[in-house]
């Protein structure tokens, strides 16, 4: 077997090197330059496997680079090696993405060289084929490509499971969670961590959010149009939610006979806190047309009171971590206690999630929560074991 080639572009000759080393010896044979020119004439004659490309050099930029490789049709991965924040690769990597390129991951400097390994494909023990792992221990998907997405959406691989939230105070079943499930032909369920990630960084975002409310409205409206049942749904925080966003939930409401009130859209606290300015007049928008917002994983960002206050949130969602801890940890005890009582005096709903066991649901009870949702309750499910859990569920019986 011939060994894959890596060509590398980068004005450092140190990081080349090192790559360069690195890749060695995972057994792959290396080119490594500094000029564009040559860089360009490699690619063309030497026919690379894989590209580490530094988006930031002195003679001409990397987005340049990126757009030169999509006219020339070339087909390698493309590893983006960069020491610029994370915003700015992302962005590269979904340009790049979009124009036809197929990204193997972002390499941010300075490295690990397990990371590199992992993004050559080097930890299966099977070659240099590319493995759906989450590198680095980390959940950002590294090792997804835009083309696995797309070709995962095309084949149908995506699905939504739902997880049951009840009522502290009497057990009653209040609604569902989706959450977005892949299970790829080759390499098996991907953690959502991982592919939420990586669909955001290529601009993916939006037809995945888009396919997840075909599936999860169309359940939903086939089995609990009328009952009292609500729907969370999770929003990214890259999802702009514009004019166009605000109406395509409204119309799939009204084409399934699905009243708005009916959903809650879950955003982490941290990308309605990015830009509250904006936050403030789309998610009042939304608000105004029935639709619940619910903060997703409180307690884990970064947002002022001032910022809760001012935006139209009806729900206020505690973080797991703090949850599956309750029971041991009297100091998770106490931040549950406090959300739950700011909670209360802003007239906002609380869900506890993360409910692991008997004990912690009690507490939720005794402290005033709203609504738990946890392992101890329910895991996630497929639509119709989820009917079937409802058909079966007996409050008395947690
Ligand atoms: P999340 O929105 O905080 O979702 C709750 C996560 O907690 C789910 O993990 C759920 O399975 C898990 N969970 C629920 N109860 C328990 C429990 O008692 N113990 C423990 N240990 N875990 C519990 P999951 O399904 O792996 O989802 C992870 C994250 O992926 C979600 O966190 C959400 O941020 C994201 N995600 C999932 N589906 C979608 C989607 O359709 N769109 C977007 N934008 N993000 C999604
Ligand atoms: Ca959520
Ligand atoms: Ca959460």
């Amino acid at each position: 077997m011939t060994p894959q080639r890596l060509l590398i572009l980068d004005d450092d000759p140190g990081v080349g090197q090192t790559i360069e080393l690195i890749a060695q010896a995972a057994g792959l044979s290396t080119l490594f330059t500094q000029s564009p020119a040559e860089f360009f004439d490699r690619v063309a004659d030497w026919c690379p496997d894989y590209i580490a490309l530094d988006l930031v050099m002195p003679q001409m930029d990397g987005v340049e680079v990126l757009a030169k490789l999509a006219e020339r049709h070339c087909t390698a991965q493309i590893i983006i090696t960069s020491g610029v924040g994370h915003r700015i690769l992302d962005a590269a990597g979904r340009s790049a993405a979009e124009l036809g390129l197929s990204i193997a991951g972002i390499l941010s400097k300075p490295f690990m060289p397990s990371t590199l390994r992992k993004l050559l494909g080097d930890e299966r023990g099977e070659g240099l084929g590319r493995a759906l792992h989450v590198v680095g221990g980390a959940t950002g998907g590294e090792n997804i490509s835009a083309q696995d997405i797309q070709a995962g959406l095309r084949n149908d691989e995506f699905f939504t499971v739902f997880q049951p939230k009840i009522r502290c105070r009497d057990h009653a079943i209040q609604g569902f969670e989706a959450l977005l499930r892949w299970k790829h032909s080759d390499f098996g369920f991907v953690p959502p961590d991982a592919f939420i990630s990586a669909a955001e960084r290529y601009g993916l975002i939006d037809p995945l959010t888009e396919h997840m409310f075909d599936l999860s409205f169309g359940w939903f409206a086939r089995n609990f149009r009328n009952s009292p049942f609500r729907l969370s749904v999770n929003i990214s925080a890259r999802t702009i939610m514009d004019e166009a966003f605000v109406a395509g939930i409204t119309r799939r409401c009204e084409s399934l006979g699905i009243p708005t009130d009916k959903i809650i859209r879950e955003l982490t606290e941290t990308s309605a806190m990015e830009d509250p300015v904006r936050s403030l007049s789309s998610l009042t928008r939304l608000r105004m047309k029935g639709v619940h917002l619910s903060i997703d994983d409180l307690g884990t960002g970064f947002s002022s009171l001032l910022q809760l206050v001012r935006l139209p949130f009806s729900e206020l969602k505690v973080d797991k971590s703090f949850v599956i801890s309750a029971s041991r940890s009297s100091e998770s005890r106490q931040v549950i206690k406090a959300i739950i009582s700011l909670g209360q005096s802003l007239d906002m709903q609380t869900t506890a999630e993360g409910v692991e066991d008997a004990e912690t649901l009690r507490f939720l009870e005794e402290t005033g929560c709203n609504l738990a949702q946890g392992f101890y309750i329910a895991r996630p499910m497929v639509g119709d074991d989820a009917v079937r859990w409802v058909h079966d569920y007996q409050p008395g019986a947690l």
